[in-house]
């Protein structure tokens, strides 16, 4: 195969070497399930009872796996199921099988078999990483009760690295092992390197820090990284003289205009802050490999569908109107427009997963249609309020402005941008509520400032006294709520809370610019992880690096708005 390489007359390259072996390789493959004349039989245990073998090779021992774990029916338990079967089981009736009751004992039958069909040689292994997730998996009973019957000791996953037979097996080999046979300089080093640490000769390594930026960078980050107790740039605080007048100068939130929901976004995870607000970066968001739409499509989807009904019921009816029931079907017309038009774009998935989200998603409309019907006290009036950012191509409210909001906290000020999805008077017009619809589930508690992570509604009811103020003078703004239409829950933040709690909000505000001024970017592992776009970046290792790195004192502010958050929830 490799002489038709030579045939060509052009000297290969390493990579068409490898894409060549590796074509051979995956030409090559043995059924599963089928015993071999000659050559390897790839069975599982059942199929192999009782057949001898010169040598049997169990992949797989790791704790959990093999033996599986053994789980009861979660809606018939076993004891369930033999009152059952003393009940209606007959001559006729085949009993229930029990999912537990002697598993454990066939699952060792199985194995004792397998062993023993083994002539000449057994090989058990199991692997130490679970791909994809990177945790570390454990041998299972069944090897190390193996060990412990060959060498009659005791042992445990740390002892079992010690007895004679146990090999260690890297995922893949780094290198070529003889740096002799290297391909070029870089296959050279690696395999250099694995050989001179296998013969634990470490320093004669040093040479790479000269040779390669990328080694001595990499060194460095190890060493920082676990080496320290304190948080280092490579965990996201960054200390440079160069770095900390940048922040200053250009990133300060008293020297821009700031969105509650980015702040909102520190207070959660200072790591994500960085990443995502200050250097810009997104997840790649692939429209035809998502099997539903996204919540950020179906968010901007619902609030188009409700903008558009009551701003085409204030235009036609003024706007003190009252909802009426024939209503429900105008919201049903404007409903099926949006999802077409979504649907056009292409953000909405698979066509039977989408029918089941509209279906979800007009249920939802229906149960706040209800809840809508049955106010008395308020009016929406105005929708869509922008302000301090420049107008979109969209029809907003009339009160909407370039201007910033501007809020002074213990002596410093705040400007603000963003967008108000509602604004609600009472027919008086002397009272107001601020709604903010919500499509996810419920994230926030009432008068909470939850540690910083709910500051878009005590910062909204300073933004609605700025924004009515104009042309609704003394009016009282009562509250400010997300509206969470999958539970149909509002959650509100009063006005009278937020005078109780100015202190603590003025607190967390001013915690948040000195950290971000001060490069605190730490990356804090909390409930929303798993969420979080960045998870993958982040690693299973980042809830270890920041328990180890915690007691560092440039990151105590910030820890301690946390524990505020601690505190709040006890009370
Ligand atoms: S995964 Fe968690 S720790 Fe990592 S950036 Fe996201 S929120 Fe922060």
């Amino acid at each position: 195969m490799l002489s038709e390489l030579d045939a060509t007359g052009i000297p290969a390259s390493q990579g068409d070497f490898t894409r060549l072996v590796e074509e051979v390789l995956q030409e090559v493959f043995i059924p599963a399930g089928k015993f071999q004349r000659t050559g390897p039989t790839v069975v599982d245990l059942m199929a192999a009872r009782g057949v001898p073998f010169k040598m049997v090779i169990i992949p797989g021992m790791a704790e959990k796996f093999f033996p599986p774990l053994i789980r009861q029916d979660a809606i018939l338990l076993d004891h369930e199921r033999k009152i059952l079967n003393r009940f209606f089981g007959g001559k006729d009736t085949e009993p229930l099988p029990l999912k537990t009751e002697g598993r454990l004992e066939e699952e060792r039958l199985l194995y004792r078999l397998a062993i023993g069909a083994a002539k000449e040689k057994l090989i058990l292994s199991f692997p130490r990483i679970e791909i994809g997730t990177g945790k570390e998996r454990l041998p299972s009973s069944f090897l190390l009760a193996s060990v412990r019957a060959l060498t009659g000791e005791g042992t445990d996953f740390q002892k079992l690295e010690k007895f004679p037979g146990f090999i260690r097996i890297a995922l893949s080999d780094i290198a070529v092992r003889s740096p002799e046979r290297a391909l070029d300089e870089v296959e050279f080093d690696l395999s250099t390197g694995r050989q001179k640490l296998d013969q634990r000769e470490a320093e004669a390594l040093l040479y790479l820090l000269e040779v390669s930026p990328f080694f001595a960078r990499g060194l460095l980050l190890e060493s920082s990284r676990w080496g320290k107790k304190i948080f280092t740039g490579f965990e996201g605080v960054l200390s440079s003289k160069e770095a900390l007048q940048i922040l200053q100068e250009r990133y300060s939130i008293f020297k821009k205009t700031v969105s509650p929901t980015r702040l909102e976004v520190y207070a959660c995870c200072p790591y994500q802050y960085l990443v995502k607000v200050m250097m810009g970066i997104e997840a790649l968001v692939e429209p035809e490999k998502q099997p539903t739409i996204h919540p950020l499509d179906k968010g901007t989807l619902v609030h188009s569908i409700l903008w558009r009904f009551f701003t085409d019921l204030r235009r036609e009816r003024g706007s003190s109107f009252h909802l009426e029931t024939k209503d429900l079907e105008r919201l049903f017309k404007i409903a099926d427009k949006e999802f077409v038009e979504f649907e056009q774009r292409g953000v909405t998935g698979y066509p039977m997963l989408w029918e089941v989200e509209k279906r979800s998603i007009l249920d939802h409309l229906v149960d706040f249609f209800n809840k809508e019907l049955n106010e008395t006290e308020f009016i929406p009036t105005y929708f869509e309020i922008r302000y301090g950012m420049k107008p979109l191509d969209f029809q907003e409210s009339e009160i909407s402005t370039e201007e910033p909001v501007s809020v002074t906290l213990g002596g410093k000020t705040i400007h603000l941008k963003g967008r108000i999805d509602r604004i609600d008077l009472t027919r008086d017009g002397k009272r107001a509520r601020v709604r903010d619809y919500k499509t996810g589930e419920v994230s926030a508690k009432a008068n909470d400032l939850q540690a910083g992570r709910t500051l878009q509604l005590p910062l909204y009811l300073y933004a609605a006294r700025q924004l009515l103020g104009r042309l609704h003078k003394g009016i009282e703004i009562e509250s400010a709520e997300y509206y969470f239409l999958k539970s149909g829950k509002p959650v509100p933040f009063s006005g009278s809370e937020l005078q109780a709690k100015k202190a603590t909000l003025q607190q967390i505000l001013e915690t948040i610019a000195r950290c971000i001024e001060d490069g605190v970017f730490i990356a804090v592992p909390n409930d929303r992880c798993r969420y979080c776009e960045l998870k993958t970046i982040c690693g299973t290792w980042t809830e270890t690096l920041f328990e180890r790195k915690a007691k560092d004192p440039r990151v105590k502010g910030y820890l301690t708005i946390l524990a505020g958050e601690a505190k709040e929830s006890e009370e």
